[in-house]
């Protein structure tokens, strides 16, 4: 869109765009930031100015950008058909190819893909299909599900729902009926005297509890992210996973990994739940699945659930007309080649990924900063007023955005969560461009002295 005039962008955009996520009156004051072009981990401005991206757009260009081997296979698709359906008997070969290279990726159980354009619709779509296990099972009181405070799972209204962000339920008046929410595994803030290993089982165990509050033959569900990542990329204690897979399997409760951010590499593994030796019976994906160059979401399945929907149900009358679309799943297809072929997944495990969490680590010299974990290339940093108490600043929203907007003005794209600055860097990110990010973060960190 180089040939576009835009000089005057700022201002159209002011009269007519409505962003989300964003205070629209700030916005227009402040002007909003034109994004023009991308290359490898950096975009850059309509002013030519440079940024290195250390959070992949929105945790989703694992391949980084400007790869044309993507815009090429999703060029020849859209010439060769640009569309067709996957409702009523028909499929394209992209769509059932990208099906079965999801599925050589997910270990035994999850073999079948049910595809959204979102990361929201699918979380929408497991919602509803959970349920209707339940009751093609005879269990038509199996309904309730429970999910975890903080968490993020898109803004539908059964994804903002499940969500646990207060700000989202305040606007619509949500949570729908049907749906509760447990404590996080953020120890840092929550975790009181406890060893982060206690704490883990004690807020794995809420699950347990909210079920026998709830009745067992009332929940069909519980979903949470592997890793909670726009709720400040809260990483859960050792001790934490294990636990809940376990009150999953024993309650006979169907376990949902919302793998919207921690599939496809992020975590130096195809999917999060993988890095935490557990086996979902369904999970919600998108972002990384096409890098963001397209949007495409979907649902695994596991065979437990595929099974009752092929030989029980008779039909799921749920569907996209965007379900599958061709030429987003061709984008994809070469996605998951470019993961496959440059060994991304193995890149992050063994290299760039510890390489990342021995960089990010050494922050905690800083004396704002309270703790900074990582696990593959997914960081969450705690800033704290005093970091021998963990004491938090009185204003958490204020120190994350200083932080973050210095950032900005010196070159690097960063996310705050409140007082946690968050970083998710494109999976081909080099040593170098590491070390020039948790540089330019330190210097942002030195104006909280
Ligand atoms: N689930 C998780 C864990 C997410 O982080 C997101 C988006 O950030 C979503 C679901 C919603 O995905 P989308 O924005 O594609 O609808």
């Amino acid at each position: 869109m180089t040939d576009m005039p835009l000089s005057n962008l700022g201002a159209i955009d002011a009269a007519h765009h409505l962003h989300p996520f964003s205070d629209m009156k700030k916005l227009n004051a402040a002007g909003t930031r034109i994004i023009q072009r991308g290359e490898g981990v950096h975009i850059f401005d309509n002013h030519g100015r440079k940024y290195l991206d250390g959070f992949a757009g929105l945790w989703c260009v694992n391949v980084g950008y400007g790869r044309k081997e993507i815009a090429e296979a999703a060029y020849r698709q859209m010439q060769e058909l640009p569309y067709y359906n996957t409702f009523f008997g028909t499929t394209t070969a992209p769509a059932t190819l990208l099906a079965e290279k999801i599925a050589s990726h997910t270990g035994d159980k999850l073999n079948r893909v049910f595809f959204t354009n979102s990361g929201s619709e699918a979380n929408d779509t497991w919602f509803r299909m959970a349920r209707v296990y339940w009751k093609a099972l005879g269990k038509p009181t199996k309904t309730q599900v429970i999910a975890r405070k903080n968490a993020y799972h898109g803004s539908t209204v059964a994804g903002a729902s499940l969500g646990g962000m207060k700000l989202m339920h305040e606007q619509g008046n949500l949570p729908i009926e049907g749906i509760s929410h447990i404590n996080q595994p953020y120890w840092y803030a929550e975790g009181g005297d406890l060893s982060p290993a206690d704490f883990g089982l004690k807020v794995a165990r809420e699950l347990e509890e909210k079920i026998d509050e709830l009745g067992e033959d009332n929940v069909a569900a519980f979903v949470a992210e592997p890793i909670q990542g726009a709720g400040g990329v809260i990483i859960p204690p050792d001790t934490y996973w294990p636990e809940i897979a376990r009150i999953c399997r024993e309650r006979n409760i169907l376990l949902v990994c919302d793998e919207v951010i921690c599939g496809f590499g992020r975590l130096g593994s195809w999917f999060g739940h993988q890095h935490y030796g557990v086996e979902p019976d369904l999970a919600p994906i998108a972002k990384g699945l096409s890098s963001g160059y397209l949007p495409i979401g979907g649902v695994l399945v596991s065979d437990r659930v595929a099974e009752v929907m092929v030989e029980e149900l008779g039909g799921f009358y749920h569907g996209f007309t965007y379900s599958g679309h061709p030429v987003c799943a061709a984008a994809a297809l070469e996605n998951l080649r470019i993961i496959e072929e440059e060994g991304l997944v193995e890149r992050v495990r063994d290299d760039i990924g510890p390489y990342f969490a021995q960089a990010w680590k050494s922050l905690e010299d800083h004396e704002v900063v309270g703790e900074a974990e990582s696990v593959g290339l997914i960081g969450g940093l705690q800033l704290a007023a005093d970091k021998s108490t963990r004491r938090r600043y009185s204003s958490p929203d204020d120190v994350g955005t200083l932080v973050r907007n210095h950032c900005l003005d010196n070159g690097l794209v960063m996310r705050a969560t409140d007082d946690r600055m968050l970083a998710s860097p494109a999976l081909i990110i080099a040593r170098s461009e590491v070390d020039e990010m948790v540089d330019t973060l330190r210097k942002g960190l030195d104006h909280l002295r």
